[in-house]
């Protein structure tokens, strides 16, 4: 049997992490076991359902490397075979019509709360001759549901699941307009799309007793069900807004990379031994149910952060230099070209070893394309070259303008000469230089920047520095 697990998310707002979450483990799943993900937009709720929320599930899914088998479905354009499928339970007996106005409905459910009962449909429809039914009035229909017995749900996370059947109404599964509801939609389009494997949040466990009585009316064969704990805030609340960014995009812009959130979504609820950094094919190959967790998982920015810094100093370059260029653009509006590429990727293993998110990251490679100019903005940093800070770069601009073999070493050997012939210490040198060169008090080695910059750029940068007054 090829596992097929789905994503079926409503496009009601930007893609949640929680539901990424959701996303990435049916994809592992899928991916796991060498079966399909597919994606269903589950867009019924007209009013709801937005052009640019479907636009960020596609956007964010893509940018988190989760793809999918086939094209995206989209529920709405189904309904006719759900209504089709509610038709015929209703041919087999196993659904019926409820003629119910709702005034009808509003005295039982306040009947029903007068006698401290539970606020249910009474089921007065579900054995009534069908000849009284009145003429040329809308109905719903009712699926029948068991009056007594048990309903178990033997899920791969939480175990065996068991409710009393009392508990379960002849809930509608077509409206009066006809069109079908969200429970029946469900259960077509997972049973036509093959669906196998329901991984989803264990806010959906309630309706999978009654989705489960629906696949029996059907006679289809029921898929297997994992519901997963939902992921809650550091207060022990479910995630939501009040706990900051809960959006994939959001995580994002603030210069997430993928693999850093992928790879926190996956701990946060999975486990692999103490293996804390794991890699998406790493991750392919481990994952399974079993050792996702029962208690609700709590979001930690900390934790996220770090996984980022390791991304960014260990990950793969080119993902993280493109990463670079686009913030630069974005928040800078600094466009690179082919030489700041080359600097950008020099640089990276010094830059990324403070930094936290792309943005941080991006900050710091400023210099690298945008030479100073002077007065620097940084004060500290103007200072430098201020009080003495030029004197000591003219002292210097002539053995630096002598290098040929611009490396490092040479670099460093001469500068250490020159520091002694002028009897600074070598900070004295390394200071103004590196306001000259980047603007700044903070940068990688200096060794490093003049040999990043290469010789060009760092002598024309030393002589605007020296020019001004
Ligand atoms: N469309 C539902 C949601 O976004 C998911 C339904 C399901 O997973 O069965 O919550």
């Amino acid at each position: 049997m090829t596992v097929v697990t789905r994503f079926p998310p409503s496009p009601t707002g930007s893609l949640h992490i929680g539901s990424a979450r959701t996303a990435l483990f049916n994809w592992l799943y899928a991916r796991h076991h060498a079966g399909q993900f597919i994606l269903r937009i589950e867009d019924t709720d007209r009013k709801r359902s937005t052009k640019e929320a479907v636009e960020s599930i596609f956007d964010g899914l893509t940018w988190l490397g989760l793809d999918w088998d086939g094209d995206a479905t989209f529920q709405s354009q189904k309904i006719e075979r759900h209504a089709a499928v509610a038709l015929d339970l209703l041919d087999r007996g196993m659904a019926y019509k409820c003629y119910c106005t709702p005034e009808e409905l509003e005295a039982m459910r306040a009947k029903a709360r007068a006698e401290g009962k539970p606020v249910f449909y009474d089921r007065r429809w579900r054995d009534r001759n069908p000849d009284d039914a009145p003429q040329d009035i809308p109905f719903v229909v009712r699926i029948k549901m068991p009056l007594d017995g048990e309903t178990t749900i033997q899920d791969q996370v939480q175990g065996d699941v068991t409710i009393a059947n009392e508990q379960l109404d002849d809930f509608i599964i077509l409206r009066a307009d006809g069109t079908p509801t969200y429970m029946l939609s469900v259960v077509v389009d997972d049973h036509d799309g093959g669906v196998n494997h329901v991984i989803r949040g264990d806010d959906h466990l309630n309706n999978a007793f009654r989705q489960l009585q629906l696949y029996r009316a059907a006679g289809w064969s029921i898929p297997e069900y994992a519901h997963i704990p939902l992921i809650h805030g550091a207060d022990g609340q479910k995630l939501s807004k009040r706990h900051g960014a809960t959006s994939v995009q959001e995580y994002r812009r603030e210069g997430f990379l993928p693999e850093a959130l992928l790879n926190y979504l996956l701990r946060l609820g999975w486990s692999h031994g103490d293996d804390e950094v794991i890699s998406t094919d790493q991750a392919v190959s481990w994952f399974d149910l079993d050792t996702v967790g029962r208690a609700p998982a709590r979001f930690d920015l900390e934790k996220l952060e770090s996984l980022n810094a390791h991304y960014l100093r260990e990950g793969g370059s080119q993902t993280v230099i493109d990463g670079v260029i686009a913030c630069l653009r974005e928040k800078h509006g600094i466009i690179v070209d082919t030489t700041g590429r080359q600097r950008i990727e020099l640089a990276l293993p010094h830059l990324a070893q403070r930094a936290k998110t792309l943005i941080e990251l991006s900050a710091t490679a400023v210099f690298l394309i945008q030479a100073p100019s002077f007065p620097l903005v940084e004060r500290k940093a103007q200072k430098i070259l201020v009080n003495g800070g030029i004197e000591v770069l003219r002292n210097i601009q002539d053995s630096l303008v002598e290098i040929n073999a611009w490396n490092p070493d040479t670099l460093e050997a001469t500068l250490r000469a020159r520091a002694e012939e002028l009897e600074l210490g070598f900070g004295k040198i390394a200071q103004p230089l590196r306001a000259a060169l980047c603007g700044s008090t903070a940068s990688p080695g200096i060794f490093d920047v003049l040999v990043i910059l290469d010789r060009d750029e760092s002598l024309a940068r030393l002589q605007r520095a020296v020019e001004q007054e």
